[in-house]
């Protein structure tokens, strides 16, 4: 890497424009972004900021072929940020044709998409998880059950038992049968750290999900999951330092660097039970741009959060010629 100051590259999104572009504008790295014509019409809405970006222009946001050869023709040197939809549109085989390096590597992205491997982490990280169900002749209590590529909850169901369950997934392709959990969802965001040496808790959110968070729910209306939004939220006093713990392992378990989530739901006897974690930012985590939070902003003495915490890291590695330290791709989890 010969670049000094540093770069950073990613494809357009939600949390690409709002949260991690501004980040990293805000600690003076340069900032590539591959924008999809699906979101040149809101991105169009900010030439202001347009004008201080690289933007590639790529057709179509599920063109994996087109979306590589972009980033791959990048000339200065740019540590490549995921997110959400970056995942979901570059299979870990495209990922492997990238030429720039990407934060934090491949493997724990395609460990977060795949249901069996993201639960068995979990629990390997000495972390409370709702049971899985392999069959349906198992169910024994309340499922929630969850849809092949289902996206933020879209489609997913609660069933009260095996019978319940039976009729319900009658032609729907099911997934995964895990134990439903009855409580608060609680959000949890972390900075697993290679520079500073720690796992940084920086926050929380919760979502809001259609219908579960009605405003009103009948009760003769079934509740369903699907994500319209995030709310910030403060925790509970005596939650915090589990919270805290259950990162560490996390970070420690699988060596992974960067963002990170654990989505929790907190049971009325204050059980925290993590039903699945995500390996990099999401999309709760903009909620605090550009003021931060408690959590963020006491443990830096500054408004922190986690596009700027990104774009930190990476300024910090570039300077100290550290790069490699935050590209490494999870060494104590296996090859995908
Ligand atoms: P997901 O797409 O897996 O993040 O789940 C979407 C939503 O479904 C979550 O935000 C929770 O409200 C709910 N959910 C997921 N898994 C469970 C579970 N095991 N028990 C109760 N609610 C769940």
């Amino acid at each position: 890497m010969t670049h000094t100051k540093g770069a950073i590259a990613t494809t357009s999104s939600h949390s690409a424009f709002y949260n991690i572009i501004p980040g990293a504008l805000e600690e003076g790295l340069e900032a590539y972004a591959i924008c999809f014509d699906r979101d040149w019409a809101l991105w169009s809405q900010y030439p202001k900021l347009l004008e201080k970006i690289h933007v590639i222009r790529v057709k179509h946001y599920n063109d994996a072929e087109k979306i590589v050869g972009a980033f791959n023709s990048i000339e200065e040197d740019v540590i490549i940020v995921p997110h959400g939809s970056f995942v979901r549109y570059l299979p870990v085989k495209h990922l492997k044709q990238l030429t720039h390096p990407i934060f934090g590597g491949i493997k724990i992205l395609g460990y977060e998409g795949d249901r069996d491997k993201n639960a068995a982490l979990l629990q390997e990280s000495n972390i409370l998880t709702p049971r899985i169900f392999k069959k349906p002749a198992e169910i024994d209590r309340p499922v929630m059950a969850k849809l092949h590529g289902a996206e933020g909850g879209k489609g997913y169901f609660i069933a009260a038992n095996k019978t319940e369950f039976l009729a319900k997934s009658k032609d729907k392709q099911i997934d995964f049968i895990q134990e439903y959990v009855n409580g608060v969802s609680i959000y949890a965001h972390y900075f697993s750290s290679p520079l500073y040496n720690r796992c940084e808790l920086l926050g929380f959110d919760r979502r809001l999900e259609s219908n579960a968070n009605s405003q009103f729910l009948p009760p003769f209306i079934p509740p369903t999951f699907t994500v319209v939004g995030n709310v910030p939220i403060v925790v509970r006093e005596s939650l915090v330092p589990e919270f805290l713990r259950m990162g560490q392992n996390f970070a420690a378990k699988t060596g992974l660097v960067g963002p990170f989530c654990l989505e929790t739901i907190v049971t009325p006897d204050l059980k925290i039970y993590v039903f699945e974690f995500s390996g990099r930012i999401v999309a709760g985590t903009t909620v605090w741009v550009p003021f931060g939070n408690t959590y963020a902003n006491t443990l830096w003495g500054e408004p922190m959060y986690m596009g700027k915490r990104i774009a930190r890291e990476i300024k910090e590695a570039f300077k100290r010629d550290k790069i490699a330290n935050i590209i490494v791709d999870s060494p104590n989890l296996e090859e995908l």
